[in-house]
């Protein structure tokens, strides 16, 4: 697995492990930290590989399955390297899909609702085009991943690689680092710490969050499917909410006294984010089931652990 030291990548690392696979976990460290792999870190069927995927892959791996994750995923750290970003989903990709073809396994790429950009339909299903600005600061991000699934369906065709593309939406749960920037984990480390919440613009954008178990259970079930089944499938809770809603949820949940204020919209934030999950029902037999507040329960006690672990932890 590629990026298994990041926040969705460790979890689907202990999951597989659970399930008695071998993993193979290759990250740069940009945004995944030892600490999500700390506990994996010695077991015998878990090894750990300090590789960029830039870079191509020279040495041995013998694989059966390659779940493609390597990426960073929040708005400031994928903008803070824009070229690197690319250069992770597009290079990455190439580098990827040659093992994959070489060996013949299968191989999963974690894409992305951005692919849809600002939609101009919502739900999103798979079907849906798109709408993307490619000269604008989130482009690294949509227009990788946009041209990694490109590169995934050549493949396919051209070379019969057993691909699987995954679009993944909002995901959120323990693991998420404190200085992420998301909008889960800015709001609970606010709420908690007593700061400011940011909501940027006024708050009407929505976005559909999903919980990271769910999100796993998904990526492993697309990996079981049989050849030819490969997507693009949407993965993702509907329950569609407003960034005004989750911060008053987040801010009474965690019994903050914290102002809610208002920042500037980034630029190309998508006003509506919410997966139409036909296809993931039809093709996985999945439906996300664990509810908002249930979900962000767990998601507070773990940055409450976090705070106590790291104090020096003000403001993000
Ligand atoms: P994350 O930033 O926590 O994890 C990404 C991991 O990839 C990190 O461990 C990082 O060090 C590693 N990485 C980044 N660039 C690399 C490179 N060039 N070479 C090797 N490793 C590299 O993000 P996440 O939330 O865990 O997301 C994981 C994947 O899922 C990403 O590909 C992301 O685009 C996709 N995704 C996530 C979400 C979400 O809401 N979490 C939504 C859509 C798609
Ligand atoms: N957001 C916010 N406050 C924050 C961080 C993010 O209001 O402190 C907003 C952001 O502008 C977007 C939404 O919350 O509209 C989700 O942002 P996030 O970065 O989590 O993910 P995105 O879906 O934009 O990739």
């Amino acid at each position: 697995m590629t990026g298994g030291a990041g926040f969705v990548g460790s979890h689907l690392c202990d999951r597989l492990l659970e399930r008695g696979a071998h993993v193979v976990c290759l990250d740069n460290f940009s945004t995944g930290r030892r600490q999500n792999i700390e506990h994996l870190i010695g077991k015998p069927r878990f090894s750990l590989l300090l590789h960029d995927v830039v870079e191509p892959i020279s040495i041995p791996i013998d694989v059966d399955e390659i779940y493609n994750l390597a990426c960073p995923a929040s708005p400031p750290a994928y903008a803070a390297e824009p070229i690197h970003t690319t250069m992770t989903s597009v290079v990455g990709a190439l580098n990827l899909l040659e093992l994959a073809t070489e060996q013949n396994a299968k191989i999963l790429q974690a894409s992305t609702s951005e692919v849809y950009g600002d939609p101009e339909v919502s739900p999103q299903p798979e079907s849906y085009r798109g709408h993307v600005d490619p000269t604008g600061p989130r482009a690294c991000y949509d227009e990788g991943k946009r041209c990694a699934e490109s590169l995934f369906f050549d493949h396919e065709r051209v070379l019969g690689t057993r691909i699987k593309i995954a679009r993944i939406f909002n995901t959120y749960g323990p693991r998420m680092s404190i200085d992420d920037g998301r909008v889960t984990s800015n709001l609970i480390v606010q709420a908690l710490s007593g700061t400011d919440m940011t909501v940027y613009g006024d708050g009407s954008q929505t976005r559909s969050f999903c919980y990271v178990d769910e999100t796993v259970e998904a990526l492993i079930r697309l990996m079981a499917t049989p050849d030819g089944v490969d997507g693009p499938v949407n993965i993702g809770n509907p329950d569609e909410r407003t960034i005004n809603d989750f911060a008053a949820i987040v801010r009474r949940m965690t019994g903050s006294q914290s102002q809610v204020i208002y920042r500037p919209l980034p630029v190309h934030d998508p006003r509506r984010r919410c997966p139409d999950i036909g296809e993931a029902v039809r093709l996985l037999d999945w439906i996300p089931n664990v509810g908002l507040e249930e979900g962000l329960a767990r998601t507070i006690s773990y940055f409450r652990a976090e705070l106590v672990r790291m104090p020096a932890v003000q403001e993000v």
